[in-house]
């Protein structure tokens, strides 16, 4: 069997962890598996190096800071690797240019082209463990990338994805991380909520991409496209956590699966805009330009021959945003623009969705009940989100987790 075992930041967060990761790993090697370990910069060294970019320069070049903190990634590794050596095991820390990751040249995001699975085949072949720096790419002209935070996830489940083909007896790509699993909903806002035993990519995609922290979203679209079962799972325990899978039949039967909430948005209105071809683009073009990514999107019925806009931005680019907005507004394009930080974005997921009417209106008829207001909705074919003020975040998630039963056993 090829373990892929991906271990976050708070997991390698202290040499006593780490150490305790190389008994991990070691365990799984004695039982006679093939091992690569994908792993995290210690807990908070990413943010202290991105920190101390910040007190150099107010804005630093993109490419310098992938040199900076991929550095991160090259201590955990390189510390494993003396750990499991000591102990007796044939281990080698493998960077970016040795595991040959290649990416764009979208510095601090960048996307993964390829993976020379011969490289590592190798080590494996040759009886070793291979510790692969997680975060971290190279470009076609040799410059050292990053995949944005959250990216170890990724190039664990990448590098799976490149081993599948060789493999022969099974493949489990395995998330180590300081939480038992997925959770129905975020258990500090809901203590009663349970651990998944199962999720399927799309709903892991949903939750992942409306706040659910536990795996970058883009980690988990390669699970989906190249289907690698992904296990998330504490490294702090040896509980089973969340297997996260293609949808089976059975699975259609729950309606909804989890709930997320988001705090890290805003809200933007757009008022008295001119009714007419092309005024949707020219608001959301200079956005885009200044690659500000917008979610939620609503725009009121028309009247007179003018409409508002309403729409959501992530809140660290909301200042930028309404200053590009403001210019709309300076050129007459629009009459004024509002906003407000303090909203929030409760979204329930399932694929049983799919299958089952009313959703939507359960979920309203509940958070109405609850004398919570609604500011915006949006729908996909699994899940239903909506835009709260940020004060009645808690209350609805509480209130939802209820209403759709999901901390009662299954
Ligand atoms: N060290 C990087 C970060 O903190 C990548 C990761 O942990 O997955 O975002
Ligand atoms: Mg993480």
């Amino acid at each position: 069997m090829l373990l892929v075992q991906k271990f976050g930041g708070t997991s390698v967060g202290t040499i006593e962890r780490i150490s305790n990761v190389a008994r991990r790993v070691a365990e799984a090697k004695s039982k006679g598996n093939d091992v690569v370990v994908v792993a995290s910069a210690m807990a908070g060294e990413t943010n202290r190096l991105i920190d101390l970019a910040k007190s150099c320069v107010t804005e630093p070049d993109p490419r310098e800071l992938d040199v900076l903190i991929s550095t991160g990634e090259q201590v955990s590794t390189a510390l494993l690797a003396m750990k499991l050596t000591s102990m007796g095991y044939k281990a080698r820390s493998l960077q970016n240019h040795q595991v040959r990751l290649v990416t764009d040249s979208t510095f601090t995001k960048a996307h993964i082209k390829r993976i020379d699975a011969q490289k590592l085949r190798n080590v494996l072949k040759d009886g070793s463990i291979a510790i692969v720096a997680g975060f971290q790419g190279i470009d076609e002209q040799g410059d050292i990338t990053t995949l944005g935070r959250g990216g170890s996830d990724t190039t664990a489940v990448a590098i799976a994805a490149a081993l599948k083909p060789y493999v022969k007896s099974g493949l489990v790509c395995e998330i180590y991380t300081d939480v038992d699993g997925v959770y129905t909903a975020d258990p500090n806002i809901v203590p009663q909520a349970k651990k998944l035993k199962r999720i399927t990519f799309e709903e892991m995609f949903e939750l992942a991409s409306s706040g659910a922290k536990v795996l970058q979203t883009r980690s988990v679209l390669f699970g989906m496209k190249f289907d690698i079962p992904i296990h998330v799972r504490s490294s702090f325990n040896d509980s089973e956590g969340t297997m996260v899978v293609s949808e089976t039949n059975d699975m259609e039967s729950v309606v909804v699966t989890g709930i997320s909430q988001d705090k890290n948005e805003a809200k933007i209105t757009v008022l008295h805009v001119s009714d007419r071809p092309g005024i949707a683009h020219s608001i959301f073009a200079p956005l885009a330009e200044a690659e500000i990514i917008v979610d939620m999107i609503i725009q009121s019925a028309s009247s007179q021959g003018f409409t508002d806009m309403s729409f959501t931005v992530p809140r660290g680019d909301y200042k930028r945003a309404m200053q590009i907005l403001q210019e709309l507004v300076n050129q007459k394009k629009a009459t004024y623009v509002t906003g407000d930080e303090k909203i929030a974005k409760v979204s329930v997921v399932g694929v049983g969705m799919r299958t089952h009417s009313g959703v939507a209106a359960k979920m309203f008829k509940a958070l109405a009940d609850a004398k919570i207001n609604i500011q915006m909705i949006s729908t996909s074919e699994i899940k239903v989100s909506v835009v709260v003020n940020e004060s009645d975040m808690k209350k609805a998630v509480e209130v939802l987790h209820k209403e759709f039963e999901l901390g009662i056993e299954r």
